[in-house]
């Protein structure tokens, strides 16, 4: 048995009744919904005013209900209606974003995972004390511009996208870089990109055990990123500088990716590790996370990120992924979740999957 995650109250809405899975109607609605539906669930698409038209296109994903709010942040006023259709909410990153972390910890309906999560994931440095604890291998954080001593990446807190990043070769170039709000100064760690899809399931007792429960990966994707991905193509930095070009990390797609079969062992210990150490600081993390890092040329793989729900990198596999059709075949991460749902619900286990 694991760890109870929603008090009997929190779930009264979903006494004698199959719950309808909801999400906000962006990021990986498609594939959310469609995972849903596969496994015999109702769907409510959460809008912000008109239904989008492009569901019309994906007859197979449009959710079966929408719910209109004239804004996102006005989500938690609809909550006695969510609680009325017997929803969960699926959370995904544009889902949390919108609606900012601390109102989404307080929503009052049922959430698919652990809500907990988000005070730890939120914070860039909390985020590093539990990658630390965790014993992980990150890029180097310096406390001072007089301390660098390489390539360094500047973030600013909250920063998403990348956007407002500060890149700088040297300690002298960091002398250029004039601060408008806090940051960080974090190694520029030279190598591969890549932002591997786990999904922890605490009620799972068999494969990849981990904690009380078990440990799958479902894919693994790049990131395509404006402009950085495609500058080198115009030449090196000082140039592009004097042309008033500065490299930003805006998130416009996503490329699948493989990784050496080799560095899976590595891949599956980091993941393990920062399960584990969930566990024992907020209860664990439940569902979809994604590990973000680099590769170096030494084969260590260096974290700088985690997300801690389902990534839009899970869409390049809406019908399996060369990992996830080794767990069960077409498997995608939003039909994962739904198939969460119903062994939680099959077994009376939902409090330990929901908050
Ligand atoms: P983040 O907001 O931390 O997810 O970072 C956005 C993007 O910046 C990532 O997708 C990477 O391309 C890049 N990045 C972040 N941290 C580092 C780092 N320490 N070294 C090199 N690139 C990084």
């Amino acid at each position: 048995m694991g760890v109870p995650l929603a008090s009997e109250s929190r779930l009264a809405s979903l006494r004698g009744r199959r719950p309808t899975l909801a999400t906000l109607c962006s990021h990986s609605s498609l594939q959310i919904f469609h995972g849903a539906r596969s496994e015999g669930y109702s769907t409510l698409g959460l809008c912000v005013g008109a239904p989008p038209r492009f569901y019309d296109a994906f007859p197979l994903a449009r959710p079966d209900r929408f719910l209109s709010v004239p804004s996102v942040k006005e989500l938690p006023g609809v909550a006695e209606r969510l609680r009325a259709e017997g929803a969960v909410i699926v959370p995904h990153g544009s889902f949390v974003e919108y609606v900012g972390a601390q109102t989404f910890a307080e929503i009052d309906v049922p959430v698919f995972g652990n809500r907990a999560v988000l005070a730890w994931e939120s914070d860039r440095r909390k985020e590093r004390d539990w990658l630390e604890l965790a014993g992980v291998s990150m890029p180097k954080r310096y406390e001072d511009a007089s301390e660098v001593d390489g390539p360094v990446i500047v973030k600013y807190y909250g920063a998403k996208g990348g956007k407002g990043f500060y890149l700088a070769k040297n300690r002298e170039a960091l002398e250029d870089f004039h601060p408008t709000g806090p940051y960080v100064i974090q190694e520029y760690v030279l190598g591969t990109r890549y932002y591997m899809h786990f999904f922890y399931s605490p009620l799972s007792d068999r494969g990849y055990r981990v904690g009380h429960g078990s440990l799958e990966l479902l894919g693994m994707d790049r990131r395509d990123e404006a402009n950085i991905d495609e500058l080198y193509k115009l030449g090196a930095q000082e140039e592009l500088l004097r042309a008033g070009i500065r490299p930003t990390f805006v998130v416009t797609g996503n490329v699948p990716v493989v990784l050496r079969e080799s560095l899976l062992p590595q891949a599956f210990d980091v993941a393990a590790r920062i399960v584990e150490r969930s566990i024992d600081l907020f209860g664990g993390m439940v569902g979809p996370f994604c590990v973000e890092g680099i590769m170096t040329e030494e084969l260590d793989f260096k974290v700088f990120e985690i997300s801690t729900r389902i990534v839009a990198g899970t869409n390049l596999f809406i019908s399996g992924s060369p990992y996830s059709d080794l767990v069960a075949p077409g498997l995608s991460t939003g039909r994962r979740i739904a198939q969460e749902i119903r062994r939680g619900e099959s077994e009376g286990r939902l409090n330990e999957i929901l908050s």
